[in-house]
């Protein structure tokens, strides 16, 4: 596996590209603009305790971060925050496992089926899996679930990894039976238009995804039932005691001047990560459109509350598909691209998820490497 931190150091004409993962490096341009206005000062006598609000159910939530988080998604409209609790996590990846595990400690029998609609992100496989809990159990695609009993639905919208605007798809007739988890990851208008303000039981955020800084391992979960947002706590709490202050106080920082320049003209960071979205996403079609083995979905225009206008959407990973009978994850890779494949996310060899969210000059290489690409056929029919 190639070492991210080098690639900026090697010779990127003959390198292997890694566009796998989705490392929102593409914002760094950004906030190196922005300058030592997010620069936070930490003395060694700071954050120590392990406590932040003893008061609070989330008592290792820095009460800094959650007016911070309350105020952004006030400024953007995208999530209703009132009469909720705020659950914070080292990023989402924590938040869900803990909610998977909180809805399935309250269910009346267990283990608890949990699906998630193909193609799904292919984390969610790995979080219900590894620890082998007897409390829940991975059931795979939500478009074929019929199993009776208590379920869990991981919906994500805009989708991981075809950019698509979910709603659940198991349709239960005893409501009660069918838990859903909503995750936002992508939910920000650099990526979709705004065009409700989500009121889900349990929402989950990321700021690995909204500004680029994934190394800060911060996520946050909105949360209306009481019980549900204790149990989640009291996971967090048996698995790390409580989510890193340094990050915190760095990610309410960050907020505050994400939500202080999100209606600046020349600084508005949205903006400035909608038309670098919009851009690549023109360039990547233009490419696909020439090629004739290429093809992405298509995505509908709509009304964005918070730009005001109507706008499409520039998701955070390209959904590639090929016409050829090939496998494209081998196909890339043989011309050094390394992306996930398809069937990890529940699809086919013909598909693969790249990231759109790498360096420029990593972006630029991949193009022309797809540009020149010729398939060979390797699926036996
Ligand atoms: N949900 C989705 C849909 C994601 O794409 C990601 C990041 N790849 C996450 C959750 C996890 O994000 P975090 O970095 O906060 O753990």
């Amino acid at each position: 596996m190639v070492k991210l931190e080098n690639i900026n150091n090697i010779f990127l004409s003959d390198s292997v590209i890694n566009l796998d993962h989705g490392d929102p490096t593409a914002y760094e341009e950004y906030w190196r603009k922005i300058g030592d206005r997010c620069t936070v000062t930490i003395r060694g006598c700071d954050l120590m305790s392990y406590f932040s609000d003893v008061n609070s159910m989330c008592w290792f939530l820095e009460p800094e971060l959650a007016e911070a988080i309350k105020e952004l998604h006030d400024a953007v409209g995208n999530a209703a925050t009132e009469d909720r609790y705020i659950v914070v996590g080292t990023g989402s990846t924590q938040l869900c496992q803990a909610a998977v595990h909180a809805l399935s400690s309250l269910a009346g029998t267990q283990p608890v089926s949990v699906v998630a609609a193909a193609p799904y992100y292919s984390t969610y496989v790995e979080e219900t899996t590894y620890v082998r809990s007897g409390m829940y159990k991975w059931e795979g695609d939500a478009w074929d679930f019929d199993k009776k009993g208590p379920y869990i639905e991981l919906v994500t919208s805009p989708n991981n990894p075809d950019g698509t605007i979910r709603e659940t798809v198991v349709n239960r007739p005893d409501e009660d039976e069918g838990k859903v988890i909503n995750d936002f990851a992508y939910y920000w208008p650099h990526y979709t238009p705004i065009t409700r303000r989500q009121d889900h039981d349990i929402m989950l955020f990321t700021f690995s995804k909204i500004t680029g800084h994934a190394g800060s391992r911060i996520g946050w979960a909105l949360v209306k039932d009481k019980e549900v947002a204790k149990k989640m706590v009291e996971y967090i709490i048996v698995n790390s005691i409580g989510v890193s202050k340094e990050s915190q106080i760095r990610t309410a920082k960050i907020l505050n001047v994400l939500k202080e320049t999100c209606k600046s003209e020349t600084e508005n960071f949205f903006k400035y990560g909608h038309e670098m979205m919009k851009n690549r996403w023109e360039k990547l079609r233009g490419v696909v459109k020439e090629s004739n083995v290429f093809c992405l979905p298509k995505y509908p225009e709509a009304y964005c509350n918070f730009f005001g206008k109507t706008l499409g959407s520039y998701p955070a990973f390209a959904w590639l598909g090929t016409k050829e009978e090939t496998d494209l994850v081998n196909e890339l890779r043989r011309h050094k691209v390394m992306s996930r494949a398809g069937e990890r996310c529940g699809s086919d060899k013909k598909r693969v998820r790249v990231s759109m969210l790498s360096r420029e000059d990593v972006f630029n290489v991949f193009l022309e490497r797809l540009a020149n690409m010729k398939l060979i056929k390797s699926i036996d029919l």
